[in-house]
């Protein structure tokens, strides 16, 4: 990867959301204080060293984020790597930025070393943590790894292939977690090529003759579209193709052995139109023109995925016959998909546009979504409290694997971890209607207590009121560490009362 000097220019250009004068002046103090700090500093690659902190704040603006958040990306290094301190940050750019810098700091001590499992548990409970105190603290130690990993032939093998594990433990699935679909892409990929060389170059060989081969033929599907959209009044803001990257291609091609006529999403093509009416009207129009494939419409518009990603998805026989994948969405959703959590920046600040002040953070900036996060988290601290290995558990569990939503016969949303159980959803109702389960219908049908939930179906749960306390075995198949810790807790109180009789 060639690397170029970038200028500050360059980064006010690259904000996806323009800054007010004001927030422009801020960026550029930063980057004046942070360049003079730095001094004559240089990178392994022997770039000045000012190049790296330029190269993450474009990413911060390039994804969405505001300028305050820019301005502590320009300065994320001044306290670890040169003469300035935190306090003298403080005094000149606020305690607001000054907070953000002081957790990088804190994280940029992470080191994912050796092999020793109770580190690399120690390491997961700093990142959660400071996810819980500024989610933004995290966005900006992203776009820190994204271009640490851009540059990372310029360090020894060793380094590579250390970086590029810790990379693909901690920070993909971070960035996935919170959505920012554009960096954990390019993260994944670049640990791919670095983790297992030969796999990358052979799917990218691949990826690259199908997608030349395909190239006419997608351009054809987006006129035709494009026509017939047009045709049934609908206004398109964006249709684009856009192909698959390569470390899910290769996922997804070991699932087909290895056949690549067999993954139908190597490229898409992207409708973006104005809202929701629009995007199911698009459905419509689309399978008009062209056959839709059974069963392979996905609607995430009405059944988002665990991440908050909304689209519908549709595979048709495109022009010639042959096979194409639809993908219909508004720009919020877009913008949401590719930027995730950073989006809510982007959608915020254009809400409420007067910007004050940049010295304290405005109240409003927190989205529901944090709030619920943030709580999430400090109900795990108190639950798990300071063993590290249950906490792990929990954490890998609870946050990182995939997220299902099923309904109770209200329809009320129950989101619960893949392979949850009848117990777990019971649990994620209330605890006592946890206690209470005596059976459950799932989709109408009577359905064991250890079955496993699927996404979107509907669960009713058969309580009896005289049952108190639940049922030791439930521990062997529950999933949740909520359902884990009520079930436990019910136990021990009992043996308590038992025991004092
Ligand atoms: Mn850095």
């Amino acid at each position: 990867m060639k690397q170029q000097t970038i200028t500050i220019d360059e980064v006010i250009k690259a904000f996806k959301n323009p800054p007010t004068s004001e927030g422009e002046k801020l960026v550029r103090d930063a980057f004046e204080f942070a360049r003079d700090a730095h001094g004559d500093q240089k990178r392994e690659s022997g770039m000045p060293y000012i190049h790296h902190p330029l190269s993450t704040a474009k990413i911060l603006a390039t994804i969405g984020m505001d300028a305050r958040t820019v301005a502590a990306g320009l300065l994320h290094d001044v306290p670890e790597d040169t003469p300035e301190t935190l306090t003298t940050i403080s005094k000149k750019f606020g305690p607001d930025i000054a907070q953000m810098i002081e957790g990088i700091t804190k994280l940029g001590r992470i080191k994912l070393r050796g092999t020793k499992e109770e580190h690399k548990l120690e390491n997961w409970r700093r990142m959660f943590l400071a996810m819980g105190a500024d989610i933004r603290t995290v966005i900006i130690k992203l776009a820190d790894r994204l271009h640490n990993m851009q540059t990372l032939e310029h360090l020894r093998p060793d380094k590579q292939i250390r970086i590029a594990n810790e990379t693909m433990e901690i920070y993909v699935p971070i960035a996935n977690r919170l959505g920012i679909g554009e960096i954990r892409g390019e993260l994944a990929d670049l640990c791919f090529m670095y983790l297992q060389p030969k796999e990358y170059q052979y799917t990218k060989n691949i990826s690259e003759t199908k997608l030349k081969e395909k190239k006419l033929y997608v351009d054809k599907a987006i006129t035709e579209i494009g026509a017939a959209l047009k045709n049934e009044g609908i206004t398109t803001i964006d249709i684009h193709g856009r192909a698959k990257n390569i470390q899910s291609l290769y996922l997804k091609l070991q699932k087909h052995d290895m056949d690549i006529n067999r993954v139908f999403d190597l490229i898409a093509v992207r409708v973006i139109v104005q809202d929701v009416a629009a995007c199911y009207e698009t459905l419509g129009i689309v399978h008009k023109k062209y056959r839709p494939m059974i069963g392979r419409i996905k609607d995430y518009i009405s059944l988002p995925k665990p991440n908050g990603y909304q689209s519908i998805h549709t595979t048709v026989f495109g022009p010639d016959g042959r096979v194409l994948e639809a993908q219909i969405r508004t720009q919020k959703m877009h913008d949401e998909a590719e930027f995730g959590i950073a989006a809510h920046w982007l959608y915020e600040t254009q809400k409420t546009k007067g910007w004050k002040s940049y010295f304290l953070p405005k109240k409003n900036e927190i989205s529901k979504k944090e709030v619920e996060w943030v709580q999430q988290l400090k109900e795990w601290q108190e639950d798990l409290g300071n063993n590290p290995e249950e906490f792990m558990e929990g954490l890998k569990v609870d946050f990182l694997k995939n997220h299902i939503f099923a309904f109770t016969p209200l329809g009320d949303i129950i989101e619960l971890p893949e392979g949850a159980s009848v117990v777990d959803f019971a649990y994620a109702i209330h605890t006592d209607v946890g206690h209470m389960t005596i059976g459950a219908r799932i989709d109408g049908k009577m359905s064991s207590l250890d079955s496993v939930v699927e996404n979107g179906q509907i669960v009713e749960i058969i309580t009896d009121r005289n049952r108190k306390l639940p049922n030791q075995d439930w521990l062997e198949f529950v999933k949740t560490s909520n359902a884990k810790s009520s079930i436990r807790r019910a136990l021990k109180r009992a043996q308590e009362v038992e025991n004092e009789k």
